[in-house]
């Protein structure tokens, strides 16, 4: 998968995509990163990427030009095309205004041969961006970032784990916080103890106590059942606790609604 970045700050990506599972992705030609200046895309002495906004306001404006100019300059579909086809480019603003970028908005991006991501800054990017060159807007988060720069590297971070081939163990990326649509057994989770849409339970590893702090004894009797049942446990617990809007009813087994029961009797005592 290819991955062109636009931004005003394109040292800001020595590093953020320089370890890891993005450096070996990268390395193996699993994902192709460019970065792409801005300011060379613009045509005045001053390589001038903003402006005061009309109407009057805070703070200054990406003008469309440059970014229009940069994207143009890419092997890509115009918007219209790009909309009608097989979805298999897309061009994407980073916005606090945009769509919440979630685990399943990854998956659904991770099908994409190539993805453009425009990083704002500023107040933010002349509407027309949004209007006639980005196929979508983005928010990582309900908070407001100086750019969209960090969110960039969010997505392709995230996006990157997704691909096959990316993780040395492949069941990994089924396993973890908000991976849903995995298949449940009727009345509990299967073997592997996949999320199911739930935040992923606790792991420990050695030495099995620590400061005090003992490592619980379940995991560490070698019965696959008991682990399995301890592992779904946590995980409702910790996703009562933090997410419970992650509770959807329609993912959950009868041994969930069980559980949950328990967890919310105890938690009145
Ligand atoms: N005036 C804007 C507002 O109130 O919504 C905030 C602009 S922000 C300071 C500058 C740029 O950072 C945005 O254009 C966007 O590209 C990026 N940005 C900020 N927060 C973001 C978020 N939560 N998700 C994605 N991009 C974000």
């Amino acid at each position: 998968m290819k991955f062109e970045i636009v931004t005003i700050f394109p040292d800001f990506f020595r590093g953020p995509l320089d370890f890891g599972i993005v450096r070996k992705s990268r390395e193996s030609g699993l994902i192709e990163i460019l970065v792409h200046d801005l300011r060379t895309f613009t045509s005045d002495k001053h390589r001038t990427v903003d402006d005061r906004p009309f109407g009057g306001g805070e703070g200054m404006v990406l003008k469309p030009e440059p970014l229009f100019q940069c994207v143009e300059s890419m092997d890509i579909a115009p918007r219209e095309s790009r909309l009608e086809r097989t979805a298999k480019e897309s061009v994407v603003l980073l916005s606090p205004q945009g769509q919440m970028f979630t685990q399943s908005l990854a998956q659904e991006l991770a099908a994409l041969d190539r993805m453009v991501l425009i990083c704002g800054r500023y107040e933010g990017v002349d509407e027309r961006v949004a209007e006639g060159l980005a196929d979508r807007e983005i928010s990582i988060g309900d908070f407001v970032l100086s750019g969209g720069e960090l969110g960039a590297a969010v997505i392709i971070d995230t996006i990157t784990r997704l691909l096959p081939g990316a993780l040395g163990n492949e069941a990994s990326a089924v396993q973890e916080s908000f991976t849903a649509g995995q298949k449940l057994d009727a009345d509990g989770p299967d073997s592997t103890c996949s999320s199911g849409g739930l935040l992923d339970y606790p792991h420990y590893t050695r030495p099995a106590e620590f400061r005090g702090m003992a490592v619980p004894e379940v995991l560490m009797g070698g019965n696959h059942e008991q682990v399995r049942g301890w592992r779904r446990r946590k995980a409702l617990e910790k996703t009562s606790q933090y997410r419970p809007d992650l509770l959807n009813s329609e993912s959950l087994s009868k041994e969930d609604k069980k559980l949950l029961a328990d967890i919310a009797a105890k938690k009145k005592n």
